[in-house]
């Protein structure tokens, strides 16, 4: 027993000095210049100012630091800013999970759909009869982790191809050692295990197992969840775990990230992870917040950067009323979904109903991963494009989102059959190709 817990121990070890030098709060974040981006310059920035890097490398041009404790902040900063090499400096800071908790026995589901009234649920199940999703999607959860080991989530987890468990190496050279389910920036460490239960219940949302005869179903039935572990076991965690999980989930597959947190600080370094994210075709969805206000007035961030891939979701009820909590914003909020009493899973294979814009922000996730395994060949333009005219349309939303209304899934993928014929077309003349191909 002993050996074993000391065996963990040199395991942990080796898994932050892989990864990470510290973990927690940096000073600062710094961007590096683009044509400054290599490892001489990470190596020159770090040993010329004494700075202690958070990573042994620099990820796109993100490096976030701590600064030597001889020298005073401001004059630090002032260095820092004065060199040719770095565009910006500037303080990480905490960002919190967002969620309210509630009534943990009314257990149904009703967004999914509503027995009581089918004109207020997203209609899941319709959409369900025309496709139910894909283990080949990759859905990234940057949150407080996720409890893999959920039997309604373990067989819709990513598990990295390139990865060879516990083997200590970083087999797939992605720069994190053996990172089989994602990847924790939390704790510097491959084990993205949420202790929480936030993240657990978002992903539960997205892509809880269908048809598993247990517990609830996800709107993607099939799906492989990243988990990114950006927040803590508190609920918050530092902008610099947030934004490297950014460029890990993008770098690693994942066609959509949700974002169910936030806060009123905004960070060039978080904005310029997500202009990546929208480089490579990868559709960022954020929570809007759950302070009954007007984003437009006060932004909220990430759901407030102004990037044409971010999807930023307000909360409905289960009469179609914006949620009493819920932020909004006529020109900043895109899209309204269902948040108040969301059933789904939490730690210790159990389920739990939880309120706010974090359970409304993975409707949406869960219907455009749905949508891109429907439909694979579309660009972020043309999926947000459906999404955003799919809508179902309410007065009350008119002048609170830039849609007007609330998510409706099965409108969104009947929008698509007819590149759904063209895609089978295509497909089947590649399957006659490689058929040719062998012979
Ligand atoms: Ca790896």
């Amino acid at each position: 027993m002993k050996s074993k817990i000391l065996n963990l121990l040199i395991i942990t070890v080796i898994y932050i000095k892989a990864s990470s030098q510290f973990i927690g709060r940096a000073d600062y974040i710094l961007t590096i210049k683009n044509e400054y981006r290599t490892h001489k310059n990470f190596l020159e920035l770090k040993q010329n100012y004494k700075l202690i890097p958070k990573y042994y490398y620099m990820i796109h041009g993100f490096m976030p630091v701590r600064c030597p404790t001889d020298m005073s902040r401001n004059t630090i900063k002032r260095l820092l800013e004065s060199d040719y090499r770095i565009s910006r400096v500037e303080p990480d800071y905490r960002i919190d999970a967002i969620g309210i908790p509630n009534d943990p026995f009314f257990k149904k589901q009703w967004s999914l759909y509503n027995s009581t009234n089918q004109d207020k649920d997203v209609n899941a199940v319709k959409a369900w009869g025309l496709h139910k999703g894909s283990n080949k999607i990759i859905i990234a959860i940057i949150d407080t982790g996720i409890d893999y080991l959920h039997p309604d989530l373990f067989s819709n987890m990513w598990r990295n191809p390139g990865e060879i468990p516990g083997n200590k190496r970083d087999d797939d050279r992605n720069g994190f050692v053996d990172d089989i389910y994602g990847w924790s920036f939390d704790e510097g460490n491959a084990d993205p295990i949420d202790r929480h239960y936030h993240g657990t219940h978002v992903a539960g949302i997205v892509g809880a197992v269908g048809n598993n005869n247990i517990g609830i179903t996800g709107i993607m039935n099939k799906v492989s969840l990243m988990a990114v572990k950006g927040l803590g076991d508190f609920g918050f965690g530092w902008a610099s775990n947030l934004i490297a999980g950014i460029y890990y989930a993008v770098d690693n597959g994942a066609k959509v990230i949700n974002a169910s947190w936030g806060g009123t600080g905004k960070l060039e370094a978080m904005k310029d992870a997500i202009l990546y994210a929208k480089s490579k075709d990868v559709i960022f969805v954020a929570a809007c917040g759950n302070n009954n206000r007007d984003n437009d007035i006060w932004p909220f961030y990430p759901a407030s950067y102004e990037v044409s891939n971010v999807v930023s979701v307000a909360a409905t009820d289960k009469n179609d009323n914006l949620a009493w909590f819920s932020n909004w914003g006529k020109n900043s909020v895109d899209i309204a979904a269902p948040g108040v009493d969301i059933l789904s899973t939490v730690l210790k294979d159990n389920y739990n109903t939880e309120t706010g814009t974090s359970m409304a922000a993975p409707h949406v996730t869960g219907t455009l991963g749905l949508m891109i395994s429907f439909i694979p060949y579309l660009t972020t333009k043309e999926y947000l494009k459906v999404l955003y005219s799919s809508v179902n349309p309410m007065p009350i939303l008119k002048d609170k989102c830039t849609s007007g209304g609330r998510l409706d899934i099965y409108k969104c993928l009947y929008t698509m059959i007819p590149n759904v014929k063209k895609y089978q077309t295509a497909l089947l003349y590649l399957l006659e190709q490689e058929e040719r191909n062998k012979k």
